[in-house]
């Protein structure tokens, strides 16, 4: 068996085209300009690669961007007070700390701080306090995206097995409760799981998010399954330069999986794609319009 590729820029590209639609149609009917707010403290070379494409893409929606750089030494006191700016600021619908912050931020403070209506990294305590509670929430980007592509693949995930492998705030831990909303039926994996093969090889759809190359084995996986790879890690390459891997070893899983996605251009491109469906929801809520259809 040779999965089918699950192709997440294509998948990306016509989810951000639908909040483009979305966007213009809220522009013109009720006047909103929906806009999201960066904040990148230090200049730490991959966190410059993210927001520069979070900008590009922001833009290119029809929604305003506002880039905010403070320098790595920035008191945690003035970082505090330019969210607090943003968080009354009626323009700035969605904003963004960009993570990792240097070690002298305490982080929980700054993702406490941001106004959880404007919170569209979704990791403020009441966005996954909601989420945990089966509410409406805003909910962090890539455990969205992961969704998105599974349903690429399964019209229903309700009664198939799912193991999430991580716990993170970010990524395995609100994936948990889509999935739950979704009606799968859900083992969560970490560091202190034990046979963590074994309880692969009863999933119908893995999620990988641990940050360990190729952790996850072909001879895991069960035939059939769909496997989306959140991992992003590099491994040294022929040319003595880095390739990009998952947490999944590709190749193997290619052979056994239903489907998968690749690293990269899988989950990846989608995390900025659903940071964009965030921002426009937010700024539907705080307009008191009803939910965009995306
Ligand atoms: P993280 O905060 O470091 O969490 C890693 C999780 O993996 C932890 O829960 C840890 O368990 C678990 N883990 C570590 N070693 C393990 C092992 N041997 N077996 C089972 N579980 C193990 O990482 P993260 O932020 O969730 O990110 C995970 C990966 O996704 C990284 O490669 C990151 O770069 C990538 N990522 C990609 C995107 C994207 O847009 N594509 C976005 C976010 C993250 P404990 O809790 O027990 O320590």
């Amino acid at each position: 068996m040779t999965a089918r590729i699950i192709d997440g820029k294509a998948i990306a590209s016509k989810l951000r085209a639908r909040v483009a639609d979305e966007v213009a149609r809220v522009k013109r009917d009720h006047g909103l300009m929906p806009g999201l707010a960066v904040v990148l403290v230090g200049n730490d070379p991959a966190s410059e690669i993210y927001v520069r494409s979070k900008h590009t893409q922001t833009q290119a929606a029809g929604m305003a961007s506002f880039e905010h750089r403070l320098p790595a030494d920035v008191a945690q006191a003035d970082l505090l007070a330019l969210i607090g700016k943003l968080n009354r600021d009626a323009s700035v619908h969605g904003i963004l700390v960009q993570l990792p912050l240097p070690k002298s931020i305490h982080t929980e403070t700054i993702i406490n701080a941001v106004d959880p209506a404007k919170d569209v990294d979704g990791l403020h305590p009441n966005n996954a306090g909601r989420l945990a509670s089966g509410f409406a929430a805003l909910s962090p980007c890539t455990p969205l995206g992961c969704i998105i592509l599974t349903r690429s693949v399964h019209a229903s995930l309700e009664g198939m097995n799912a193991i999430v492998i991580g716990r993170s705030n970010l990524v395995g831990r609100p994936l948990l409760q889509l999935l739950l909303n979704e009606n799968a039926t859900v083992t969560i994996a970490h560091s202190r799981s034990r046979d963590l093969s074994k309880l692969t090889a009863r999933a119908d759809l893995v999620y990988a998010a641990v940050g360990k190359p190729e952790l996850v084995r072909g001879s895991w996986i069960k035939p059939g399954a769909t496997v989306i790879d959140v991992g992003m890690n590099r491994l040294p390459a022929a040319d003595g330069k880095t390739r990009p891997v998952g947490d999944v070893a590709f190749t193997e899983a290619l052979d056994v999986a239903g489907a998968i996605t690749p690293v990269p251009g899988g989950v990846g491109q989608m995390t900025v794609a659903c940071l964009l469906v965030n921002t426009l929801r937010a700024a539907c809520a705080i307009a008191g319009l009803p939910k965009p259809g995306v």
